[in-house]
This record gives structure tokens, sequence and C-alpha cells, in this order.
């Protein structure tokens, strides 16, 4: 696993050095999900420093078998407002958001606990039918309604594009994310907005983080690449 995780932060360098970024500037979320709570320590122990999780149940399961591990978790899974409770004690980053219901159920959840929940608004980019994710025209009405939760901070968009061998036909949803990116940072206006950031972008996965990261990537969710094939 050292070996693969090496690997990868050479294929990070050599993609953010192509497009003149710095390598620091984009983190690698080991996806964890299926993969034992002993393989994630082994992977903290070779140098990963955060996780992502897609399943809110797996997640509880392995949390406490990894309390005192030294790892942030993120969730990138579809989040159901019934389990937002659980959701804000266990994550540092929410990267799934996908409706201002579901935000206020965060804000709600979060404040109880006293703590504010940082989160990434999720984009359905090209309006694809099956996936969750706000439309891009809507984006900036989330923000708006969001704006009130004082208890959550928006830091910045997520994507999951549909599955293609060719990462050079995902480019495009890449792009777009970026652009929206700039379109909401210019259209900050109001105080309230002023309060939130964009700057995290979470894009790419094994077989498309180089393309990612080429079209500003800070995130990128890995699983295989770095825990090998899931059964
Ligand atoms: C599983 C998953 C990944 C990781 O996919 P790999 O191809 O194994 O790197 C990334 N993002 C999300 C949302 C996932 O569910």
């Amino acid at each position: 696993m050292k070996e693969r995780i090496k690997e990868i932060l050479n294929r990070i360098n050599k993609a953010a050095s192509s497009c003149n970024r710095e390598p620091e500037s984009v983190s690698i979320v080991a996806v964890t999900k299926t993969v034992p709570a002993e393989r994630i320590r082994e992977a903290v122990a070779s140098g990963i420093s955060v996780i992502g999780e897609s399943y809110i149940q797996e997640a509880r399961n392995k949390y406490d078998l990894l309390s005192g591990t030294p790892v942030s978790w993120h969730f990138i899974g579809h989040l159901q407002t019934n389990k937002a409770k659980y959701a804000v004690k266990m994550f540092d980053l929410i990267h799934s958001v996908d409706s201002v219901k579901l935000a206020e159920e965060l804000d709600i959840q979060a404040k109880k606990i006293n703590k504010v929940q940082n989160i990434l608004i999720q984009i359905n980019i090209g309006r694809e039918e099956t996936k969750s994710g706000i439309n891009e025209e809507d984006v900036q009405d989330f923000i708006k309604e969001s704006a009130r939760f004082q208890n959550i901070a928006v830091k910045g968009l997520m994507v999951i594009p549909p599955f293609f061998d060719d990462p050079e036909i995902v480019r495009p949803y890449f792009s777009s994310l970026r652009i929206l990116q700039g379109k909401i940072k210019n259209s900050f206006v109001s105080d309230a907005m002023r309060s939130i950031s964009v700057d995290e972008l979470s894009m790419g996965m094994s077989g498309d983080f180089e393309v990612a990261i080429e079209e500003g990537s800070t995130l990128v969710r890995i699983g295989t690449a770095v825990f090998g094939e899931r059964k």
C-alpha cells in the first residue's frame, strides 16, 4: 500500500506541475467504502491523512474502532436527512450536500453539538436525471437560502460525473465545475454571502484524477488506486 500511495503522490506532483499548480494544493481523500478498519490504519501509517466514507452505518461501525487514529473523516456518499445527526458527529467535511432541506437539517444537528459543519455543494453537471446534486442554474439560490444557516460553512463544490473509461471524456464535467466556481466567486456581493467560500473542488477518482487536477481539483477521491479493487 505504501508503494501505491507513493505512486499516486508522484502522479499528483506531475499533474500539478504540468499546469503550474502547487502539488500541496491537492489533497488525497482515500475512499474507504468496504475497507476494514485495520486496512485504514495501515493507510494512515503510510501517509494518508483524510478518508472518505460513503455510507453512514459503515462509517459508524468503523468510527469507534478507529478512535485515536489521526485521520480526518469526510463523507462522500448520498446523505439522507434522517442520518444528518450521525454525520455531524463524525465528519470534518461533507462533500455531498444536494438540497436546502439537507443543509437545514445539518445546521440544526450541528448547532446541537456546538459545531460549524463544513460542507461542499454537490453539483449535477448537465442535469443528469439519475444523479443527485444541485443543478448548475440553481446553485446561487441554494447559496442564498443557506446563508441563514449559521452552523454550516460552505467550502466548495463537488461533482460525480458519469462513468467513462476515457478521462478525456470526463474532462468537460471538471471544467464545468471550475467555471461554475468562478461564476459563484464573481457573484459574491451581499455581506451574508461573504461568509461562504468555494475554494475547494472535490473531483477526480482513481481513473481520472490527473485530468481533474489539471482542471483545478483540490480534493481527489481515490479508492481503488490506494486499496486495490473493491470486492
Ligand atoms: C467509490 C467512490 C470514489 C472512488 O472511486 P475509485 O474509482 O475506487 O477511486 C470516489 N468518489 C465517490 C463518490 C465514490 O463513491
